[in-house]
């Protein structure tokens, strides 16, 4: 297990590395931002501890920039008492899990344990059929290597497709998963907003197959088969 700590207090980050080492990692310590992020970009590690505030280029520009570069090596992210906000922010660019400082070694460990579990390339936070995929903590969604801007309705109608996958959904299913309660759904939005997505999805990419199809009388179903 080889691991990299971003942390620009050398203290801590040295405590850290000498913990680690005990547990038999193998550790790699970066004192600043843009040195940590070529690190973490070039060399294959298991985990990555990255602090928020860093010289040079802060933690939430490092986790976002290696989602970016479809680098989806587990990330804790380090952040000080009171920077709750941050944490939350922490997350949405792409971390993994979080810890607040001051933090004891053996829950540190612990984390680290735990995010090395998951499998890699997936965090859990991809969801996919065929070639397109939709990552539920940055946002992005993708049909090969073309990325595809969905509003925040549309965004949720194909999360919900793609959380069951190859079932057929009803349109009253879709409304109660994708619409709250007191929305105005009129009977044909789900037809109208699965346009939206074919276009987006499919119609778009004339060469490859279409993925959302229309079950007559049951309602959808995302597959990437040709007879559904
Ligand atoms: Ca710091």
């Amino acid at each position: 297990m080889r691991i990299l700590i971003i942390e620009d207090e050398h203290k801590i980050a040295n405590s850290i590395k000498k913990g680690l080492e005990q547990e038999s990692y193998a550790v790699d310590v970066a004192y600043d931002g843009q040195y940590g992020l070529d690190l973490a970009s070039t060399e294959d590690y298991d985990s990555i501890i990255l602090d928020l505030m860093l010289p040079k280029l802060s933690g939430m520009q490092i986790c976002k920039q290696l989602r970016q570069l479809d680098v989806h090596t587990p990330i804790l992210m380090l952040t000080a008492k009171g920077e709750i906000d941050d944490k939350v922010n922490g997350l949405n660019a792409g971390a993994d899990d979080y810890l607040v400082k001051p933090f004891a070694f053996a829950e540190l460990l612990a984390r680290i344990k735990a995010l090395s579990r998951r499998p890699k390339n997936n965090t859990g936070s991809i969801l996919s059929v065929s070639d397109l995929t939709l990552n539920t903590i940055t946002y992005q969604v993708k049909r090969g290597q073309k990325n595809i801007n969905l509003s925040k309705k549309e965004f949720a109608l194909l999360q919900y497709f793609l959380q069951h996958k190859e079932q057929i959904l009803s349109k009253d299913q879709i409304i109660n998963h994708v619409w709250n309660y007191d929305a105005d759904v009129l009977p044909n939005t789900v037809e109208v907003y699965v346009g939206y997505l074919r276009n987006k999805l499919d119609k778009a990419f004339k060469n490859k197959k279409p993925l959302i199809h229309t079950i007559r009388g049951f309602g959808y179903k995302i597959s990437d088969k040709q007879n559904v």
